[in-house]
């Protein structure tokens, strides 16, 4: 379980722990791909570690790694409905069967009905002695402020650009301008990048999804951008979140020409200086709005023309 960067979040959590100092419930938030989820393992196996260390090899952390252990609840079902957390204030009610807390992770956190969201706040309210409950979002904002005021709240930024240089270089000795165009690609974030390299069909169909973005957006042409609607339904969370990578990656290109040489920075160059950098943010921004449009009960397709129609 490799951790690259974080260090100051794993060494305040660690510290919380020696101190006796830990919090009923923490929020992680930060960009997705970037390490929230194996911070929040490793900070469990401190927590249900046999030897109280993170060991990795004892059972405690064995099962914890595999979210199977018995006083480790891991909610990792999107949208998250009012039965996932009554089944969370139960488990939290009973006393630790083996490790000395109970333990929630509740991965895609901003996902919470409305109705699964009060009654967590509720039980955040009255938080059982011994139980120790972690949200995870890569969007703060997307929860209700009444819930984030119960939490210790925890910012993940992307990792330093060496350390991850670093890491591509040991870990898959990659060329400089291999890992130049893969943290392009991936706009830093490590989960994604190690996805890409070990995985080419999935690198494959990444490349050709954000080519289809690109060339849309190069003619920017009205019933070109329509004709999107579709692809973009089939499946809407991942699509609009590689539209909106592709945005960023053009904000990057406008800004840093040097991120990444040769043909494949060209067509974004040229493709950034089409947009000025205000137009680039209100695109990402209509994105963002479409994304959290659509975790409620809209008209899909109406959602995702108007988006098309804006950019
Ligand atoms: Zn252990």
């Amino acid at each position: 379980m490799k951790i690259i960067g974080h260090q100051k979040i794993i060494q305040f959590l660690q510290k919380s722990i020696d101190n006796h100092k830990l919090a009923h419930a923490y929020l992680f938030y930060g960009p997705e791909h970037i390490g929230k989820t194996i911070v929040a393992e490793n900070f469990i196996t401190r927590l249900l570690c046999l030897k109280g260390k993170s060991c990795g090899r004892c059972l405690g952390c064995k099962q914890a790694l595999k979210h199977i252990h018995p006083d480790l609840n891991w909610i990792s079902d999107s949208p998250i409905g009012i039965d996932s957390i009554r089944g969370v204030i139960k488990f939290v009610s009973l006393k630790p069967l083996v490790a000395p807390y109970r333990v929630v992770i509740i991965e895609q956190a901003d996902t919470l009905t409305i109705q699964a969201a009060n009654a967590f706040l509720k039980l955040l309210e009255e938080a059982p002695a011994k139980s120790i409950i972690i949200l995870i979002t890569k969007n703060l904002h997307y929860l209700p402020a009444t819930l984030r005021s119960r939490c210790q709240i925890l910012r993940f930024s992307l990792p330093p650009k060496e350390e991850l240089v670093k890491f591509f270089k040991s870990q898959f000795n990659l060329k400089q301008e291999e890992i130049k165009k893969l943290l392009f690609l991936s706009l830093s974030r490590p989960g994604l990048a190690i996805k890409l390299i070990q995985d080419p069909e999935a690198m494959d169909k990444y490349q050709q999804v954000i080519n289809k973005f690109i060339n849309v957006l190069s003619v920017n042409n009205f019933e070109d951008k329509l004709n999107l609607t579709g692809f973009i339904l089939d499946s809407a969370s991942d699509n609009l979140n590689h539209l909106l990578m592709v945005i960023r990656m053009l904000i990057l290109a406008k800004f840093d020409d040097r991120s990444i040489d040769g043909k494949f920075n060209q067509v974004f160059q040229n493709l950034a200086k089409k947009y000025d950098q205000e137009k680039l943010v209100e695109m990402a921004y209509q994105v963002l709005n479409t994304q959290f449009l659509l975790r409620y009960n809209v008209n899909q397709r109406l959602a995702i023309e108007n988006l098309l129609i804006n950019i």
